[in-house]
């Protein structure tokens, strides 16, 4: 690793030069495009950001689960610069090649269940959802789509009105698209329901609200993402899934945030042998470059019309070698096993924090998808402006961290796997001493 593997501030946070940019940024960029910390990047890799001030930040967001082999991963490199010289692009629909083909057999391998599969590949995870909906409605012959409180789906028009949380993502934006109806979630912290207690009380929902028969699929992420890292109840998931078989639902996995590692497993489904029928996928597959799939049984996915799937970049050459460097790093560094050992260390530093600061209800997460929900003690009433404070001094300390929530009120910690064990100590150090200093 050529970036010194440290926490070095040698500047406020952000520096001068990080400003002069923000200045730029601010004439050039649509002001609806947020920066959480506006300090401008020039190199990344291991567990470090490093910004055009010369300071050495510690990741623990990923570029929100992205970078989960690490930036600039040296097999992802590799094989980039090898595809982008041999040739970038020549739409798979037009004319096909072998790295869009080898990374839907490696999806039909991976992901939960040994059931014929296929794939199709895409370039953002709300493309993803979008399309696993309409392979879900040709299959069925049917409209409706059932989401969940707090979810997260995407942005565009039909992943908007699966996206729960009005603001920022939905206000001001519809009409949005119609048949979609919201069951309420297995929030443990909240509802205090066993996972089949939740699960019943969403199926009543479906079946009073919407009627299973007109229902083309479930889809929910098994453990939520911008929502809060809600991980439901155990059972619930199950239970789910088995209602949608009985009723011929197709069950939709949304593993965008929680899949690749992650949560300790493949696919967060696997930790309750959840096997859905379609699966979503984006964020961590492919070390940073935009790609996305759907992976499914092969009769669902057959079910659509040649030519009803595509689109004009899905599956680009250099984002599928991407692809195929990431899994080559998580496979050569066991980052299933490494996610499970960061998830053992950030999981004890956030009890050791728990029992100090009663405005930290809750602890949850799986792996290295490891979140905190702040609310006033002894209540859920969410604390967001606690949240934002622990947030500024994380970051004026050269930690980067990322909140998320309905509320917002939840930190999430998403480091690369590929961050060393004193790092991640030290950036645990500094969010100690934010609940210190804000206390
Ligand atoms: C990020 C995310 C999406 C949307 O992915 P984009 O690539 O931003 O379109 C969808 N679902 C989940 C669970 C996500 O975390």
């Amino acid at each position: 690793m050529s970036i010194a593997q440290e926490r070095r501030l040698v500047t406020a946070i952000p520096g001068p030069e990080s400003l002069a940019r923000l200045d730029r940024k601010k004439q050039h960029v649509a002001d609806g495009v947020g920066t959480t910390l506006p300090v401008f990047i020039v190199e990344a890799g291991g567990g470090v950001l490093v910004d055009v001030d010369g300071n050495h930040l510690i990741d623990l967001g990923s570029g929100i689960a992205v970078t989960t082999v690490g930036n600039a991963a040296p097999a992802v490199v590799r094989r980039v610069q090898e595809q982008v010289a041999a040739f970038t692009h020549t739409c798979f629909m037009v004319t096909p090649y072998d790295g869009y083909v080898d990374v839907c057999a490696e999806l039909a391998e991976l992901t939960p269940g040994d059931h014929a599969k296929k794939s199709a590949l895409f370039n953002s995870g709300a493309e993803a959802v979008e399309n696993a909906v309409k392979i879900a409605r040709v299959a069925t012959g049917r409209d409706a789509v059932a989401v969940f409180d707090h979810a997260y789906h995407g942005r565009t028009n039909l992943t908007m009105a699966m996206t729960a949380k009005n603001m920022p993502y939905k206000n001001g934006f519809g009409p949005f698209a119609g048949e979609v109806y919201r069951a309420p979630m297995s929030y443990p912290f909240r509802d205090g329901l066993s996972g089949e207690e939740a699960a019943a009380r969403a199926i009543d929902v479906l079946e009073k609200q919407v009627g299973a028969a007109n229902l083309a699929c479930v889809v929910i992420e098994p453990i939520q993402g911008e929502g809060g890292f809600v991980v439901p109840a155990p059972g619930f998931l199950p239970a789910l899934a088995a209602w949608c078989t009985a009723n011929g639902v197709v069950y939709v996995a949304d593993e965008i945030q929680s899949g690749f590692c992650r949560t300790g497993d493949w696919f967060a489904s696997d930790h309750e042998r959840v096997v859905p029928d379609l699966v979503t996928t984006a964020k961590g597959i492919a070390g940073g470059l935009p790609l996305a799939a759907v992976t499914g049984r092969a009769e669902l996915m057959d079910s659509v019309h040649v030519g009803g799937l595509g689109g004009t970049y899905g599956g680009n050459p250099v984002a599928c070698a991407a692809a195929l460097g990431a899994l080559e790093e998580m496979r050569e560094h066991d980052l299933v096993t490494r996610a499970r050992e960061i998830g053992v260390t950030m999981a004890g530093r956030l009890a050791d924090l728990q029992e100090t600061y009663a405005v930290i209800g809750d602890v949850r997460g799986r792996g290295a998808m490891m979140a905190i929900e702040l609310c006033a003690p002894g209540t859920t009433t969410p604390d967001a402006a606690r949240a934002a404070a622990v947030a500024a001094h994380c970051h004026a300390h050269g930690v980067v961290v990322l909140t998320c929530g309905t509320w917002g009120n939840v930190f999430r910690f998403l480091p690369p796997l590929s961050i060393s064990d004193a790092l991640l100590a030290e950036a645990f150090d500094v969010v100690a001493e934010a609940f210190a200093a804000t206390a």
